[in-house]
């Protein structure tokens, strides 16, 4: 026989199923939503082992590419194979494209690529090219 609970459900047995589910519902978000912070404190907490500040990056995924790119060519790859050019204003400085929007630069010197900078295309557009600014 059903019979209605004191929550007000109906329902059979000694307690009210929905309600219970309803518990065990709110148990998982709460548990979700301590992951979903864990998770976003150690995102976070990464960007400190960074050569260069990647924090403005708008998305996890060019996060990810950025560091693949600045580890392959710490490692010694060419930055050719990135698409990298040398500006031509400073040719000490090597402009790796990022996505469409995003520039890695790095500094030529002893010792080889070291990362200078990650940033827009239009900042760098506004700060390095010729006629504009310093
Ligand atoms: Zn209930």
């Amino acid at each position: 026989m059903k019979k209605v609970f004191p929550c007000g459900h109906r329902g059979r047995g000694q307690h009210c199923h929905r309600c219970a589910q309803e518990v065990a519902a709110d148990r998982k978000k709460v548990e979700e939503r301590a992951e979903e912070r864990a998770d976003k404190v150690a995102w976070e907490a990464s960007f400190a082992a960074d050569p260069i500040d990647l924090r403005d990056l708008p998305d996890r995924a060019l996060v990810r590419k950025a560091r693949q790119i600045l580890a392959a060519i710490a490692g010694g790859e060419d930055y050719t194979r990135f698409r990298g050019k040398r500006l031509s204003l400073d040719r000490g400085v090597i402009s790796v494209p990022l996505g469409q929007r995003y520039r890695l630069l790095f500094r030529d010197g002893e010792g080889g690529l070291r990362p200078i900078a990650c940033m827009s295309h239009e900042t760098y557009n506004g700060s390095l090219r010729p006629g504009m600014g310093s």
